[in-house]
């Protein structure tokens, strides 16, 4: 595919095929987003730049969709009862604060 031909792909955030790009600050910075739901990308300095960030970046809501699933409840599976695990809390808040990095979407 020739850079011409470069259209940014389904929102990661909603999957809605209603992605386009966006101008910002008067042709000096260029951003896709969302008509679905308003996620917009970072400013970068082209349309093509723009894109092909858009474009390579990860469907976050999955990852922190699987990283939740990781959370363990720690009850009692029979009661329900709290169990108290204490390294299970532990490992509970360690992909807790996995969770927290992957929203603020890494380092820039
Ligand atoms: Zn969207």
């Amino acid at each position: 595919m020739s850079d011409t031909e470069l259209k940014p792909i389904y929102c990661p955030c909603c999957g809605s095929g209603k992605t386009g790009t966006v101008m910002l600050c008067s042709g000096t910075l260029y951003s896709v987003k969302c008509e679905h739901c308003g996620l917009i990308s970072d400013g970068k300095s082209t349309e093509i730049e723009a894109v092909k960030a858009w474009n390579t970046r990860k469907p976050m809501e999955r990852i922190v969709e699987q990283l939740n699933e990781m959370i363990d409840p720690n009850v009692d599976i029979d009661t329900g009862e709290a169990c108290n695990n204490w390294v299970l809390d532990l490992e509970n808040a360690v992909v807790e604060e996995c969770i927290k990095t992957v929203l603020k979407g890494g380092k820039e």
